[in-house]
């Protein structure tokens, strides 16, 4: 999606001049809508998620290539910043590890809104060069609309660009992923987004660009402080929903830039990343069981003060002890999160889950919706190692089958199986569901020492009696058990 939004603005900037026969390109970019449609639609099922990738690719390049053939284009700008762009992408997307795609995710979400408020901008510009009787003239009547417009691809854009960076320092941990706040935050946020509005109004009704101008500045500058007072007080788990929020108005943003030039394609693209973005928000906030407004104005997370003392110590345990009991285990539920992702085991994980499955054990995997730095991490995972869709279960599924589990087989989850979650209220992530992994009879946990998960909580399940540590990196503990199973 963030890719799609990428690239909505990229041909952002390529638009707004017209020449080609206006029936043709609209087909065209009716076809590339269409594309778009059946990709995004592609992309609900990991199955044909690859498949989904590429034929919104294709709708992309339909619309690319259609925009190109404008007559009256610079070619020399576009190629050169095609080119450009496509070296910095393909450098980038090589080197990016797959952990870091949450990073990288919030970069292109924030470049995406940066390019439509450029769009904006520019087009403001243009206008300018008219002067404000021709303006007038020139808007034909629609003069508080085309202002409107450029406003929304401004303070969305700002927003986005400026929330998205942010996200991406507190994601790749340049600073501190927790929440700050300080006293007044909402009245600030709330007085900028006036301000916003204000400067709107001045656009609006003082007839001379004098004035007119340092206000479309103002908003530039507003909505970016916003972007980043919006952002701070949001930290730890909640920065899920936050990267969602963040993809939905990267669309919002290239669809009103779609607006600013008359470009149709870039709408109906901006809208459909905008509403699935948004979709998407929602089901997080769920997964979190949160509401939105809680998630970005609560300032959830910004203290830790009143997580509960966890008394006793963490017990190591030996991969050939863990051997034994899972050997005699009837029933296994294996819990992946963010460390499967950092070990890249989740081969491995599938070979040891054959071969507990060979020995007559029930093996299923827990999938937690927020696990990992993604959504759709620990699936995506599990989908490049091939394990069966039907030992995939749902959080909601498993939970109620816990007590009856003989081993929870934790690798390199903490957030997604900490019973304060749903026993301390005083706890930063209390009130999301977790896994209940401490309701099983015996807990092994794989990581690789003492580190805290994403939200830098201590973790009471590891102290449990019933929890022994598997310490190491989880590719190299679980193909240690996969091969006592292989040997005896
Ligand atoms: P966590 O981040 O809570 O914990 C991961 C654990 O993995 C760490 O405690 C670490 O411990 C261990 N680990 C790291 N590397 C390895 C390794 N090589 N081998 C074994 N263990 C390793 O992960 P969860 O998946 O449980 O929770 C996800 C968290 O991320 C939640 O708080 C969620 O809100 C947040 N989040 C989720 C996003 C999403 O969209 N899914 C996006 C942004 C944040 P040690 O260092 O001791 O090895």
């Amino acid at each position: 999606m963030s890719a799609l939004t990428s690239s909505c603005s990229t041909l952002a900037a390529m638009s707004g001049i017209f020449g080609l026969d206006v029936k043709l390109i609209d087909l065209a970019y009716i076809v590339s809508a269409i594309f778009f449609i059946f990709g995004i639609k592609m992309l609900g099922k990991a199955d044909t998620a690859r498949r989904g990738n590429m034929v919104s690719s294709i709708g992309m390049l339909i619309a690319v290539v259609a925009t190109m053939l404008y007559a009256g284009l610079d070619y020399t700008w576009i190629i050169a910043a095609m080119l450009i762009g496509s070296a910095i992408g393909l450098v980038a997307a090589k080197k990016v590890q797959m952990t870091a795609m949450p990073e990288m995710v919030a970069l292109f979400n924030g470049f995406g809104g940066l390019a439509s408020l450029l769009v904006g901008w520019a087009e403001y510009e243009r206008i300018i060069g008219y002067g404000w009787e021709e303006y007038l003239v020139h808007t034909q009547g629609e003069f508080y609309f085309s202002n409107i417009v450029i406003w929304l691809t401004l303070w969305i854009g700002g927003i986005t660009f400026t929330g998205s960076m942010l996200a991406y320092l507190k994601l790749s941990a340049k600073i501190s992923g927790s929440a700050i706040c300080f006293k007044g935050q909402k009245a600030f946020n709330a007085l900028l987004a006036l301000l916003m509005l204000a400067a709107l109004v001045v656009m609006c009704v003082v007839p001379c660009f004098e004035v007119a101008y340092p206000a479309m500045i103002a908003i530039i500058v507003l909505a970016m402080m916003l972007g980043v007072f919006g952002v701070l007080p949001i930290g730890g788990g909640d920065m899920p929903v936050v990267i969602s929020l963040l993809n939905s108005f990267s669309g919002l943003a290239a669809s009103a830039a779609g607006f600013v030039i008359g470009n149709n394609v870039l709408i109906v693209s901006g809208c459909l990343v905008g509403a699935s973005g948004f979709i998407l928000t929602i089901i997080m906030c769920k997964a979190m069981n949160r509401n939105l407004a809680n998630v970005l104005f609560s300032g959830f997370g910004a203290s830790e003060e009143g997580s509960a003392k966890v008394e006793g110590e963490m017990k190591g345990v030996s991969t050939e002890d863990a051997y034994y009991v899972l050997e005699a285990a009837r029933s296994v539920v294996i819990i992946p999160g963010y460390g499967m992702a950092v070990a890249q085991a989740q081969h491995a994980v599938k070979e040891l889950g054959a071969l507990l499955e060979a020995n007559g054990a029930e093996v299923r995997y827990a999938i937690h919706p927020v696990a990992g730095r993604m959504p759709g991490h620990m699936n995506v995972l599990l989908a490049e190692a091939d394990v069966p869709y039907e030992q995939l279960a749902e959080m909601d599924a498993v939970n109620p089958t816990m007590e009856m589990v003989d081993v929870a087989l934790v690798i390199g989850a903490n957030d997604v199986v900490n019973p304060a979650a749903i026993e301390d209220p005083g706890c930063p992530i209390y009130g999301m569901p977790i896994i209940n992994a401490h309701l099983a009879r015996t807990v092994f946990a794989l990581k690789r020492g003492k580190g805290a998960g994403f939200s830098g909580l201590v973790n009471k399940l590891y102290f449990l009696e019933k929890t022994r540590m598997l310490y190491g990196d989880a590719k190299a503990t679980v193909s240690e058990l996969a091969a006592m199973f292989k040997e005896k």
